[in-house]
């Protein structure tokens, strides 16, 4: 079935220039990109972003990083995109991605890891709709 995931290329990721060779990967893995910006987020916009995760240890930080600077948020879609886009993230800890993963090949830290992807069918309807209004999803 299509489906449509929210991916972020995140502040490291932009920081680092590395959206053009990202996006790219998306398209070579069979992604159509059906929206995209370039957004500074307050603390605020992130925190509800992450809310799912604010009583964790790490929230704090993870907002400050989240705000350092500009993301890049898209829509994919595709195929089984949720699943497919975690596939081709790699896992959260970059040490424990896959080889060949964005987050194997990009990523610092468990925290600085370039990219974001919707992780159900919710949370990428909820994901898509905090930054895309249904005009802007092409
Ligand atoms: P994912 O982005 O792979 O879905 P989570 O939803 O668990 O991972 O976490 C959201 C984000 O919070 C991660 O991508 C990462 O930036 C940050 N994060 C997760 N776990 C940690 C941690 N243990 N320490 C610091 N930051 C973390
Ligand atoms: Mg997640």
């Amino acid at each position: 079935m299509t489906e449509q995931t929210l991916s972020i290329i995140k502040p490291d990721g932009v920081k680092k220039r590395l959206s053009g060779k990202i996006i790219s990967i998306f398209e070579e893995n069979g992604f159509e990109i059906k929206a995209v910006k370039k957004v500074h987020l307050t603390k605020k916009q992130a925190e509800g972003f992450y809310y799912i995760h604010k009583e964790r240890p790490f929230f704090n930080s993870l907002v400050a990083f989240m705000t350092e600077g500009p993301v890049i948020p898209m829509v994919l879609s595709c195929e089984n995109a949720i699943l497919k886009n975690r596939d081709i993230m790699g896992a959260t800890n970059p040490k424990d991605a896959k080889d060949g993963t964005i987050r194997k090949m990009f990523a610092e830290s468990i925290e600085r890891n370039v990219v974001h992807g919707s992780d159900s069918i919710e949370s990428a309807k909820f994901e898509i709709s905090y930054f895309f209004n249904v005009f802007e999803i092409l």
